[in-house]
């Protein structure tokens, strides 16, 4: 007889996303009365623009309430291809589009539609908490690149060539990165473009955080925009939650090549279906109304990247790089001799101060602060770990 609480099977192998769980984990002891300082949250701490809001409260009053096509709507669809064509130059058209219920679907289902047993998927360290699970759910193997502090943490072509073989199926690429706020430079990307197409890999490449760059010498490239040949190759994910902060409408969308979107479909359709109709409203009210929210959001988040990189690299023993893009700093807390699990139990437990470990983002001997809360929040947060490693010094 089988053993049903024991035995399991691929989908039912994987481990709780480490972000989602230490964030509760800190909100519970807030509302439990902790006076706990989080800097624990990927998402952004601004309300959703009005004007999108309004979008999908005037469409649920007019009873959008009713299944859409799996896929999205036609004009929302519409709205994401000419948003990547006439903004990352990418070349797209609605069939290419498949909206879904948030960028980590778009991102799982790409996966799972794409590949299986057998395949290889490679993956830069850092890399987002989900990646490898979402691949280990799809029945292929994550095939782990370190990337360095000193390399900016791109992929080093030659590092990536070496790992490239007969079943290597997809590279994943995160710019800006999730948890190191590093933008890729577009001569790495060129490379890595050349790569994918004399060796035939495809690339999907997460560019959630696109509106959030803070370096005029670090500006966003799309990859699939380099070319034809490329576009061809590549599954370009973006979505709402972090350029216009809605991460709980659940939207986001992918453009892939018509074959693969295909199969995506069918993977939804059996799956989700369409994701929430009148969200839908509110997601074509922001790609398509005034973008001056997202412009005085990521001014606001620029700031705060100065004040808390500021701050951190001032504490001795502490090492970041200065991040150029989405809203996390990734600090390099190895000389305290302590691993990043037990750096950040003891400095949640001693000082009420919540961060991520490194280690479930493939980089022990690191911590991950989000710089999505007030000036206040990252000034007294700091203030406690800069005191906490005195301590440990
Ligand atoms: N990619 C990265 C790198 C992320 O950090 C996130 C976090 N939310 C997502 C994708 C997914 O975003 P969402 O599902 O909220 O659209
Ligand atoms: N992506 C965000 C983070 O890394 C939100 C949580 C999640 O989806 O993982 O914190």
């Amino acid at each position: 007889m089988k053993e049903l609480k024991t035995s399991k099977g691929t989908m039912g192998s994987l481990e709780l996303s480490a972000t989602l769980s230490i964030t509760a984990k800190a909100k519970a002891m807030k509302a439990a009365g902790d006076d706990v300082l989080s800097l624990c949250a990927g998402e952004p701490d601004f309300d959703t623009p009005d004007h999108i809001k309004n979008a999908a409260i005037e469409a649920l009053k007019r009873g959008e309430t009713k299944y859409t096509p799996e896929s999205g709507r036609p004009d929302l669809k519409e709205a994401c291809a000419e948003k990547l064509m006439k903004e990352n130059n990418i070349p797209s058209s609605p069939a290419q589009i498949v909206v879904g219920p948030g960028a980590k679907f778009s991102i799982f289902t790409a996966i799972a539609a794409l590949c299986g047993p057998g395949d290889e998927v490679i993956l830069g360290s850092p890399y987002w908490v989900s990646y490898p699970e979402m691949i280990k759910a799809s029945g292929a193997k994550p095939v782990i690149i370190p990337c360095r502090a000193e390399d900016n943490y791109e992929l080093n072509p030659d590092q990536l060539s070496a790992a490239v073989n007969q079943n290597t199926k997809l590279l994943i690429l995160n710019s800006p990165s999730n948890p190191t706020g590093a933008v890729y430079r577009k001569e790495t990307l060129e490379k890595i473009a050349n790569l994918a197409a004399s060796r035939n890999f495809m690339i999907l490449s997460d560019e959630i955080y696109e509106k959030l760059t803070y370096d005029p010498k670090f500006p966003h490239a799309s990859i699939a925009s380099f070319s034809q040949e490329i576009a061809d190759l590549t599954i370009t994910v973006n979505g709402f939650s972090k350029a216009y902060s809605m991460t709980g409408w659940r939207l986001g969308y992918l453009s892939a090549p018509k074959w693969l979107t295909d199969r995506i479909c069918a993977l939804q359709s059996n799956t989700t279906s369409n994701p929430t109709t009148f969200a839908q409203f509110g997601a074509i009210a922001a790609l398509k109304g005034d973008q001056t929210c997202v412009e005085t959001m990521r001014q606001a988040f620029s700031k705060r990247r100065d004040l808390i990189y500021g701050l951190m690299s001032a504490i001795p023993g502490v090492k970041c790089i200065r991040p150029q893009g989405a809203f996390y700093i990734f600090c390099d807390i190895s000389s305290f001799g302590l691993n990043s699990w037990d750096f950040s139990g003891k400095l949640l437990s001693e000082t009420k101060t919540a961060v991520i470990p490194g280690q479930p983002f493939g980089a022990e001997g690191h911590i991950r602060l989000s710089y999505a809360c007030s000036d206040q929040t990252i000034q007294k947060s700091v203030e406690r770990i800069r005191n906490f490693c005195s301590g440990l010094k």
